[in-house]
């Protein structure tokens, strides 16, 4: 994956730095951090729900201890989604400099170097004293361990008109569906192209 220098990652203070395609980085990751203590792990199922960053890093931190074989915990990752986003990179999807599938990988793909099951289905609940996860489609996930990282929903502000007409953008769906929109403007007759931008966090300004 080709990443322009100028491309970067905020954490909380506001630091800036340059970002790196973290799966095959990860993937690669010769530094293994030290197990926690494994005698309560072993044989453990480690359920996450979600395969955004919380999840998915989640998922391959934990696959990445150097487990004794008989330790090594089965991880389940669960997402609605068959792929990842990564969000820093949904602008290149729109101006041409990368493609869905390097902004969007496939969890498939990502996880075949490593042992964390993908499960692609949507998570209706937790029964917590059963310790299962409730899916759709009448799966259940048994687990000793949850990880939720279920991550957060486009708030839509009471602005009228704005659910009507404005695109969120967040996931590779909208992506694609502002640049559709921005294409079909660019090819109008319009004079000027008019874009407004609802909110000015992260998403925006990037
Ligand atoms: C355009 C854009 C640019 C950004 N740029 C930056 C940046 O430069 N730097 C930065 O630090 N942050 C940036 N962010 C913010 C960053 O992307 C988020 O903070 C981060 O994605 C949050 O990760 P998460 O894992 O908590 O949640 P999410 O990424 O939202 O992941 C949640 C996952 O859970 C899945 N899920 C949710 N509910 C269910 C369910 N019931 N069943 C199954 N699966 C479910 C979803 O499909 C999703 O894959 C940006 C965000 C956007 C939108």
């Amino acid at each position: 994956m080709k990443l322009k220098p100028e491309t970067v990652l905020t954490n909380e203070k506001g630091d800036r730095r340059p970002i790196t395609p973290f799966p095959r980085k990860l993937r690669h990751n010769k530094q293994k951090p030290k197990p926690p203590s494994t005698e309560s792990m072993s044989h453990s199922r480690i359920a996450i729900v979600g395969g955004g960053f919380a999840g998915l890093y989640t998922a391959l931190r934990l696959s990445q201890f150097p487990w004794e074989a008989t330790q090594c915990p089965d991880i389940t990752l669960i997402d609605r989604q068959d792929h990842f986003v990564f969000s820093p990179l949904l602008y290149e999807l729109i101006t041409e400099e990368m493609q869905p599938w390097e902004v969007a990988p496939r969890y498939v793909e990502l996880l075949q170097e490593s042992q964390i099951k993908f499960l692609q289905t949507q998570v209706e609940s937790v029964d917590v004293t059963a310790q299962k996860v409730l899916c759709a489609d009448d799966q259940t996930v048994d687990y000793d361990y949850l990880v939720i990282a279920a991550g957060g929903t486009t708030k839509i502000i009471d602005i009228p008109g704005l659910k009507e007409n404005a695109i969120p953008f967040k996931t590779l769906n909208d992506a694609l569906r502002l640049k559709e929109q921005l294409r079909r403007l660019e090819q109008s007759d319009l004079e000027k192209i008019r874009v407004a931008i609802v909110g000015g966090a992260i998403a925006a300004w990037n």
